[in-house]
């Protein structure tokens, strides 16, 4: 068996070569794809080549950002990992990357779902976890069973991985508790700390109301992104961890980005970070943290996340005909509140924030997740007296522009076009000046397809 390991590997290496020759730019895990048909071990049996140890890197929100960043700091200092493509963060992708790319340091983005699976795999030396969101349900069932899953794999890992764990999201804070301290590498945790930045009022979105150890509801203090905040429970004193990594003052300036104080264990950085909203911020703690428990030092880390650009389009301005297109990924209610936040903040330092122009594309397609009733968790009523038009495109353009109306938007702001090149289209006649671009994951892909063909991607996606 193991003797026909070099003949599969160069048979999947072939099918990449021949796939990427045909201009199948699709076809990008085709060789993991088919790796792990040939060999259902693969990706521990090639994982034995990282001798410098890996690093999984998961979550709901953020995670191919949060990798992103990392890989921008390790690049910094020298060191480039075996890194799977944006997005492609299940089996195949991570098979892809270890078929494909030389090296002897791994650094993965992994699914939620896929974790497990592939942080036995793997034997990782650090995992960084995020947040736990409810997102697409109909994929993977309740959040708190997946929680159970990822507190399962943290047992088994203790001893032999480090984690860094965000203390702001009870789900995930929670996986830290209580390990040996004896058992060291151990946990890092990061947060944020400045009070300034908390939300007016619990959103919609928020999904982590219970506490993991006793069931009593937690009470929050504050909270800064969906359930991630300063939160104890009044019944077992599991309180929020003291992060070791802080973002003690933070400042958000739009769609340019965020400027904050970052405290370490080892000093204390001024971050510029070129991609908006706290829930960036929250990106850059995580992959800061991650950078320093990896030996990098924080300044070139900073400096590193400073000079990066946005990941996989998830935040875009491109000019499309003579308007400028703000492109932001909506997925679930939590980033959708992000986004809505964010742009409302734009649209008020540029002085049009009473007469928004939107294109939001609503897609049910299987990596949307069938399931598209988390717009009805999404506060959208943020958007009430602040828009002019806004075009509903997608699949489920028509339920969009339902939940639009209920949000308090007039009827007559609306138009529902399911095709995307039109809606776009009659978006940009419509706009003004600039246009936020709102699609689900497959939409997005849509939209990048057709500013291709009309010659306009290559410049804004390499
Ligand atoms: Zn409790």
């Amino acid at each position: 068996m193991s003797g026909m390991f070099g003949p599969k590997l160069a048979l999947a290496r072939a099918a990449g070569a021949l796939s990427r020759r045909s201009g199948r730019g699709g076809g990008t895990t085709l060789p993991g794809r088919l790796l792990l048909r040939l060999e259902p071990d693969a990706i521990s049996r090639l994982g034995t080549r990282l001798v410098d140890g890996s690093v999984i890197v998961s979550a709901t929100n953020g995670k191919t950002t949060t990798a992103g960043m990392l890989a921008a700091a390790m690049r910094a200092v020298g060191r480039v990992p075996v890194h799977n493509r944006a997005g492609s963060n299940m089996s195949w992708g991570v098979a892809t990357a270890l078929l494909e790319q030389p090296g002897t340091e791994g650094l993965f983005e992994v699914d939620e779902a896929w974790l497990p699976g592939m942080a036995k795999e793997l034997e990782p030396r650090l995992v960084v976890l995020g947040n736990l969101f409810r997102d697409q349900l109909d994929r993977y069932g309740e959040l708190e069973r997946l929680a159970d899953e990822w507190a399962d794999l943290v047992e088994a890992l203790a001893g032999q991985t480090e984690f860094v764990l965000n203390a702001d999201d009870p789900l995930i804070a929670d996986l830290g508790r209580d390990r040996d301290l004896a058992r060291r590498p151990g946990v890092t945790y990061f947060g944020i700390e400045d009070p300034s930045q908390a939300l007016p009022e619990l959103q919609h979105a928020f999904d982590a109301k219970h506490c993991r150890r006793c069931g009593a509801p937690y009470v929050y203090e504050r909270a800064f992104v969906g359930h991630l905040g300063h939160y104890s429970c009044p019944r077992c004193h599991a309180d929020r961890p003291r992060p070791d990594v802080a973002a003690t003052r933070v400042d958000l300036e739009g769609m340019r980005g965020s400027r904050a104080t970052v405290r370490a264990p080892g000093g204390e950085i001024e971050l510029r970070l070129p991609l908006p909203g706290l829930y960036n911020v929250y990106n850059a703690l995580a992959a800061l943290t991650a950078a320093v428990r990896l030996g990098i030092p924080l300044e070139q880390a900073g400096r590193a996340l400073g000079e990066m650009e946005a990941v996989f389009g998830r935040v875009e301005t491109i000019a499309v005909a003579d308007k400028a297109v703000s492109i932001l990924l909506i997925k679930n209610p939590a980033g959708a509140n992000e986004v809505l936040r964010t742009l409302l903040l734009e649209a008020d330092a540029t002085g049009n924030g009473h007469g928004l122009d939107l294109w939001i594309a609503l897609n049910d397609r299987i990596a949307d997740g069938r399931d598209v009733s988390w717009v009805w968790d999404a506060d959208f009523e943020l958007l009430a007296g602040r828009v002019r038009h806004v075009a509903c495109a997608g699949t489920r353009a028509a339920e969009m522009a339902v939940r639009l109306k209920y949000a308090g938007l007039p009827p007559e702001a609306i138009t529902v076009t399911e095709a995307i090149d039109d809606s776009l289209d009659r978006a940009l006649a419509e706009a003004e000046g600039q246009l936020f671009a709102l699609p689900t994951y497959t939409a997005l892909l849509e939209l990048r397809t057709m500013l291709a063909k009309r010659g306009l991607a290559r410049r804004y996606w390499a």
